[in-house]
């Protein structure tokens, strides 16, 4: 390690947090992938912070320690990691470099034997930062701290007091997945289905809404299979209504749910609650029932119609995003058809489309036939269109109506904030007012692609930053 960062701490002497020591770890963070990721990432720093006297600088700084919170939901995910891990080596040779997360939990060997990476840290394993990162910043060759799951059944995650260079603010209430769908890794990166508990999903939210965070989204891997593994069970609809009563001026969305998952009492709770706000993300993936057969999902393509009425029936301003995989393997042009059938004639407001990733270990990679990239590219195309057209036909909708938004910290350009609305639209506010306003805005017009709104009426003066 260079004099000028050994001049920073003396490596034996990592220095507990509390410590008359004046020399901090500098540690950068960079997360991968999805919002629990970027969760934990939170939860990380939180975690070193409560430990050891550090110091979180920005990823293109000097540091002791490169810390990657890897994701695998792609081979492209995989590609950025290594590049990322490469890159931080290349420019500070003698700091040190680890790769925690989902990757390194399901190919620990394949990144411990590439020489830029000085440790690898499963999702099982990361939280333990007080055995890691000592032994990290202490030894000279690489370590690997891979756990099976099997070995920490429950939910385990620190309390995070806010969220770095966000407004509206994640919060992991339920990790792992009981399920087995063909194409899928995350069930091996992040093990079994296991849920937070209700009192340490309150102390979260306290923490957060102390901080002045007006709106949280409720995070998970499987989000809709909260609650069944504690005891007694605690149903998803049940926790809402619990937390709705407990944080009356908390504002909350849910991450993602399987259509299947839709019921009349969620959306009960939509209709008698204005903090629940009218967007949900449907984890879909196919609009063909044959397809979805082949993925092993838990619903046919009925289900996700039926779901996907009830929820505009509930409230036609509902905003409706999907994700949905094309060319998973064996698609036919009728298949295709069906999905793209099934986004034409409901309403959603935007949609994710991912081309289908055979990822190593899994079922759908060893199906056949595989489709061919370039059919793949027409029909991400295709749907990528599609989508487009709906969500400005959704977005019209809205021009001269008020909605509440929460203004977000990046995005915006010259005399206007970027800002986020109950349904989910993202609107160009014009005027200065701090990261996590939240207020009610008249949406105006259009301009360059964008919606357009002003602040009627500010509701929090509060900060979420
Ligand atoms: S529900 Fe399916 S796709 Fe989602 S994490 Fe579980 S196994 Fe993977």
């Amino acid at each position: 390690m260079s004099e000028e960062l050994q001049k920073l701490i003396p490596l034996s002497e990592l220095a507990p947090k509390g410590s008359s020591s004046s020399a901090a770890v500098k540690v950068a963070f960079w997360t991968l992938g999805c919002r629990l990721n970027q969760y934990d990432t939170e939860g990380l720093k939180t975690a070193m912070n409560s430990r050891f006297l550090m110091e979180v600088v920005p990823w293109k700084e000097k540091a002791h320690v490169y810390v990657l919170n890897s994701c695998t939901v792609t081979h492209k995910a995989d590609q950025e990691c290594r590049r990322l891990a490469r890159q931080a080596k290349r420019r500070h040779p003698e700091s040190k470099v680890v790769v925690a997360g989902c990757y390194a939990q399901t190919q620990p060997e394949a990144l411990s034997n590439i020489s830029e990476i000085d440790a690898v840290i499963g999702n099982a394993n990361k939280d333990d930062v007080e055995q890691w990162l000592p032994q990290v910043l202490g030894q000279d060759h690489p370590l690997l701290a891979v756990d099976d799951f099997q070995v920490h059944p429950v939910f385990d995650s620190p309390v995070i007091d806010s969220f770095t260079g966000r407004s509206r603010a994640f919060v992991k209430i339920q990790d792992g997945c009981n399920l087995r769908c063909t194409y899928c890794l995350i069930w091996q990166a992040r093990g079994p289905g296991r849920s937070r508990t209700q009192e340490d999903i309150f102390l979260q939210l306290q923490a957060l809404v102390d901080n002045g965070y007006s709106e949280t989204i409720l995070a998970g891997i499987h989000l809709g299979g909260y609650g069944r593994d504690l005891s007694p069970r605690l149903p998803l609809v049940d926790l809402l209504r619990n937390i709705l009563q407990r944080f009356p001026q908390l504002r909350i969305r849910l991450s993602s749910i399987h259509p299947n998952e839709v019921s009349e009492e969620l959306l009960d709770l939509y209709r008698q609650h204005e903090n629940m706000r009218p967007h949900l993300h449907i984890s879909l993936q196919s609009g063909s029932s044959t397809v979805l057969k082949r993925m092993k999902r838990p619903y046919g393509s009925d289900r996700a119609w039926e779901a996907l009425k009830q929820v505009s029936a509930a409230n036609p301003e509902f905003g409706i995003g999907a994700d949905i995989i094309v060319g998973f393997p064996g698609e036919t042009d009728e298949e295709f058809e069906e999905t793209r059938r099934m986004v034409e004639d409901l309403p959603f407001s935007y949609l994710h489309v991912f081309r289908f990733s055979p990822r190593p270990g899994t079922p759908a990679a060893e199906m056949k036939p595989q489709i061919s990239p370039q059919v793949i590219t027409h029909r991400s195309e295709v749907l990528r269109q599609l989508a487009a057209r709906k969500k400005e036909e959704f977005e019209k909708k809205f021009i001269g109506s008020v909605r509440e938004v929460v203004i977000e910290a990046d995005g915006g350009r010259d005399g206007f904030k970027n800002a986020t609305t109950d349904n989910y639209l993202s609107v160009l506010v014009e005027g200065d007012f701090p990261a996590g306003t939240l207020a009610q805005v008249e949406i105006t017009c259009v301009s360059e692609g964008s919606l357009i709104g002003k602040i009627k009426q500010i509701l929090n003066e509060n900060q979420g930053e």
